[in-house]
């Protein structure tokens, strides 16, 4: 694992009309790394997501990846960068077949040379999606077009991958799975930002972890801290 970070968040600030959604958040990530941000309904967390993927704009701060500036970057560009990510609620296109979801994830020119091969490598993680690569998406049950939105992300070749409550709406045996996934994409050497209101779960698989309420970091540290802190005990723990 490299010393220097992959993604510097730096101070970053988000306003929605003037009411501010995230104050100040600053983390980071190096490469290899799974790390999680976890908090309540409403805490920011998506808000960080999308201001990462320059789908709505930072107010204050700035956002690095690999030492350089891609704070006012259009979106499309930061995915050339290497930056993708599994969206809350899926966004996937219903009306299009689960195979032609996969290949426009690898629209990209980091990706396009290389799509067959990953294609191969994504059906050969969800055997589920090879089986229905001809179905229409929008027919999917809940849980494979998770499926299918991580497998699409993963067609853009990424070096960084944020999953924006992977279990959200997710049955409780689902949710194992997910977790399983991500976990299994990690081991594989992949580089996770998982954004989570799941703290046990997300803790217990990640490296470290930042919490965040009212948009702002509150506590960061080893998830091992974390999850013996008494505070996220109390508060997220049930204990
Ligand atoms: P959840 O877990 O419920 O998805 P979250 O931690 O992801 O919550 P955000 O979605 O980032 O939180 O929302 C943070 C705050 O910003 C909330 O108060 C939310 O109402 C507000 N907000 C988010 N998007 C917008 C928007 N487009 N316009 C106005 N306010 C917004």
């Amino acid at each position: 694992m490299r010393d220097e970070a992959l993604l510097t968040v730096d101070k970053i600030s988000v306003a929605y009309d003037g009411s501010n959604a995230l104050n100040g958040v600053s983390l980071s990530i190096r490469k290899g790394e799974l790390i999680c941000v976890v908090g309540a309904n409403g805490a920011g967390k998506t808000s960080l997501i999308r201001s990462i993927a320059g789908i709505v704009p930072a107010s204050g701060g700035a956002v690095k990846m690999n030492g350089v500036d891609i704070t006012r970057k259009p979106p499309w560009e930061i995915c050339e960068l290497g930056i993708a990510q599994v969206a809350e609620g899926r966004q996937i296109f219903g009306a299009l077949s689960v195979e032609e979801n996969l290949l426009l994830g690898a629209t990209l020119k980091r990706a396009k040379a290389e799509r067959a091969s990953t294609l191969e490598s994504v059906y050969g993680l969800f055997g589920r999606l090879r089986e229905r690569r001809r179905q229409l998406a929008g027919t999917l049950s809940g849980g494979e077009q998770q499926m299918l939105a991580i497998g699409r992300a993963m067609m853009a070749k990424p070096e960084i991958v944020m999953f924006d409550e992977p279990s959200i709406g997710l049955s409780p045996a689902l949710t194992d799975v997910m977790f399983g996934v991500v976990k299994l994409l990690h081991e594989q050497g992949a580089t996770i930002l998982l954004v989570e209101q799941n703290v046990a779960k997300s803790l217990s698989l990640s490296n470290r972890g930042y919490v965040l309420e009212n948009g702002a970091v509150v506590l960061e540290g080893s998830s091992e801290e974390l999850l013996n802190n008494s505070e996220v005990q109390r508060a997220y723990l049930g204990m």
